[in-house]
């Protein structure tokens, strides 16, 4: 028999991934022959650790936190939404050695918010925390549900306004400091900031959450991230960890590498199931 074709999720950290769980399900479920195990590099080992884990024969990568920009300008080709994101979290190997970047993160978290969730974000406010790889990702698709407006806040301002300029033609969007927050309530609010995962909480003030808010975290976990936590100490109407999301994106990457769509719900329960055991 021959070996398991291999693939990984590379990041720093990245002991706490869940997609090695989720890759082995949907393997497991269409009947592919492939393995997937986590890689910790740190920024200044990551393109030596990608082109070693290609050469040595792997198949594809899944990229985290901080490595999104990174493997952009590794990638020797990109699919248009990879591009227009300026942000890449999945690599595939092509024919002739070529290493394909493409981004499946906003097409994940879109999938959630309308799929799993049953969000309506036409005509709403969206105020989206961060101006990172996972945020680059979030935008396009975002304006693509036809938000009334769109507000990105981040704590370098000037990456925030670069998003902006990026992505000003899909739909209105403003680019702001934590500072300028105010205190009127947005519809929905996104943490795409990677505060969750360092167990900290943006400087957010109160009036940004109503009743009515819906607060997603990108982050997920057992517990509460301290911005669910937070959203719903305000008494936000629901509060939302990206444990969907990151099943989405995968079956997206699952598609780019295997040309096979999993079914993602079971595999959601399933996920859901284990982290509350
Ligand atoms: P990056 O490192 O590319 O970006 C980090 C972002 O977080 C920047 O905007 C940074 O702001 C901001 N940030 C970091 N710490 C703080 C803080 N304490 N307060 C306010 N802002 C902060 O990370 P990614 O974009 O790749 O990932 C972001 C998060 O999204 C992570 O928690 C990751 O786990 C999650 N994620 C989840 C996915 C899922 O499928 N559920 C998929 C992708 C990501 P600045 O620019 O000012 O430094």
């Amino acid at each position: 028999m021959s070996n398991p074709d291999r693939y990984a999720v590379i990041g720093h950290p990245v002991s706490h991934s869940r997609s090695p769980y989720i890759h082995s399900r949907f393997a497991a479920q269409t009947g592919q022959s492939m393995s997937y195990t986590t890689i910790d590099a740190k920024p200044a080992d990551f393109e030596t650790t990608v082109r070693r884990f290609f050469a040595e024969g792997g198949k594809g990568l899944n990229v985290t936190v901080p490595h999104k920009e990174a493997a952009l300008q590794l990638a020797d080709e990109l699919t248009p939404r990879a591009r227009r994101a300026g942000a890449v979290n999945v690599l595939a190997l092509r024919a002739g050695g070529k290493i394909l970047g493409d981004n499946t993160d906003g097409a994940g978290l879109a999938r959630d918010l309308l799929n799993n969730h049953r969000i309506n974000i036409a005509g709403r406010r969206l105020l989206l925390l961060g101006a990172g790889g996972a945020a680059r990702g979030a935008v396009a698709p975002l304006l693509g549900l036809k938000p009334s407006e769109m507000t990105i806040v981040n704590r370098n301002v000037a990456r925030a306004r670069e998003l902006v300029e990026r992505f000003s033609d899909l739909g209105s969007l403003h680019a702001i400091g934590y500072q300028d927050l105010g205190n009127d309530p947005y519809d929905l609010v996104i943490n795409a900031t990677a505060a969750s995962l360092a167990g900290e909480l943006p400087a957010l003030p109160p009036g940004i959450v109503s009743s009515r808010s819906i607060c997603y975290d990108m982050y997920y976990g057992r517990d509460e991230t301290p911005f669910t936590r937070w959203a719903l100490q305000r008494g936000c109407a629901r509060a939302i960890m990206g444990l969907g999301m990151l099943v989405e994106q995968a079956a997206e990457s699952f598609y780019l590498w295997r040309s096979m769509r999993p079914d993602t719900a079971s595999v959601l329960s399933a996920l859901t199931a284990e982290l509350r055991a």
